[in-house]
């Protein structure tokens, strides 16, 4: 066995661990802006041409995020990867790193709306066209992209309402044409990312979400090519303030020694409070990949080896009701966040997706009774009675 075919429960473990001339078995947190060298001959030559595992200022790397960094992408399926403050340092970084004023984009409708103000606002002052596809109309993605397009960007299963690109067929057709593929794979897990195997050019994780998995803190990461991640992506990072700081890396990268654990026991209690809850008199209807009814299910399936974490639902009978049944829950957190260990209730419309207009919560599906579910870790008999309980009183 060598580092290279080590599993992803043994690499997310052991996988990119530097240790310190103290030889600590927790990996060693390196709270210092800046590193020192024996003489002014070393500074020089650092500078000049930095080894792969030498430092010289936070902004730029540091040996705790390092770790990190190599960690998580060799477990996602990538050479490299650069850690941002936040998922939306990594999805503005990636984005800006790459495209120019003039460049076209294209990307999927269904996009979490700080990615959309991204898109719409941000780099649109700065002069790049962006056209909005439906992700999971294949023909819209064969019709959008052209010869002028510079990058298509989108979220491989999307949020709220669980909507699952075929990425394989996007992949193929933004190659033939030259564009760059970034995905940003909050919802997919970073466990069951296809992005790599498919051949997104970057993934972007929002680390907030599995990784931390507890509530804690935020955190985002880019990962692609060695020529992508210490090219472009690092000179805009480096240069832009972005990089994430390392007592975050530090909790996160201890994230990581249980995140496949985690990840499995909370998809395998999405399935059961999915399958618990189809067909319930109470419900218009039920979204999980992992469900048969999934509209994209095949697709899902074959892309990747779950259904996520996450199941969204329609309570019938408008917002009133549905507050009635969101207030009667007793295991479940009322939040705005996903997949932390506590499982959590978000009503989209009147809180993550309240400013969109009305037309645009049609489109992408989101009534006054959708229910974002994120499964936890507690006990799956618990959360399907406390769901049950719950409708009961509507
Ligand atoms: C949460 C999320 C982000 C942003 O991540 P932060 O860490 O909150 O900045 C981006 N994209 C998707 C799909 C997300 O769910």
């Amino acid at each position: 066995m060598t580092k290279t075919n080590w599993s992803k429960r043994t690499t997310l473990v052991h996988g990119g661990t530097r240790r310190s001339q103290y030889g600590e078995v927790s990996e060693a947190i390196f709270l210092t802006q800046g590193f020192v060298y024996d003489t002014a001959e070393a500074a020089e030559a650092r500078f000049k041409d930095l080894g792969d595992d030498e430092f010289i200022y936070a902004r730029y790397g540091n040996p705790t995020v390092r770790m990190f960094e190599n960690r998580l992408s060799q477990i996602v399926g990538y050479e490299d990867g650069f850690a941002c403050t936040s998922g939306m340092a990594a999805v503005t970084g990636a984005l800006t790193a790459l495209l120019k004023a003039g460049d076209h984009v294209v990307a999927a409708r269904a996009l979490f709306g700080s990615c959309l103000y991204v898109l719409e606002d941000v780099l649109a002052r700065f002069g790049v066209r962006v056209t909005l596809v439906d992700g999971t109309d294949n023909s819209a993605w064969t019709e959008a992209i052209t010869e002028d397009t510079a990058l298509v960007f989108l979220e491989s299963v999307s949020n709220p309402t669980l909507e699952v690109i075929d990425l394989a067929h996007v992949v193929k057709v933004a190659h033939s044409k030259g564009a760059l593929v970034v995905v940003d794979d909050a919802m997919a897990t970073p466990i069951y990312s296809y992005s790599a195997r498919l051949g997104a050019d970057l993934c972007v994780i929002s680390t907030t979400k599995h990784v931390d998995g507890q509530g804690r803190m935020l955190g985002g990461m880019i990962c692609g090519s060695k020529d992508l991640i210490r090219g472009p992506i690092e000179a805009y990072m480096k240069h832009t303030g972005g990089a994430m700081n390392p007592f975050t890396a530090w909790v996160q990268l201890k994230s990581l020694d249980s995140l496949d654990l985690r990840v499995r026991a909370q998809a395998a209690t999405a399935l059961e409070i999915a399958q618990a809850l189809e067909g319930h008199p109470k419900l218009a209807g039920v979204r999980y990949p992992g469900l048969s009814s999934h509209p994209q299910h095949a697709v899902a399936m074959a892309q990747a080896e779950s259904g996520g974490t996450v199941i969204s639902f329609d309570v019938a009978g408008g917002k009133e009701t549905c507050f009635r049944m969101l207030n009667a829950l007793e295991v479940f957190t009322i939040s705005n966040n996903f997949a932390d260990s506590k499982s959590i209730v978000t009503h989209p419309a009147t809180t993550t997706h309240q400013r969109l207009p009305q037309e645009q919560k049609d489109i992408l599906g989101i009534s006054d009774g959708t229910v974002r579910l994120s499964a936890g870790l507690e006990d799956p008999a618990d959360l399907i009675g406390d769901l049950m309980q719950a409708l009961d009183r509507i």
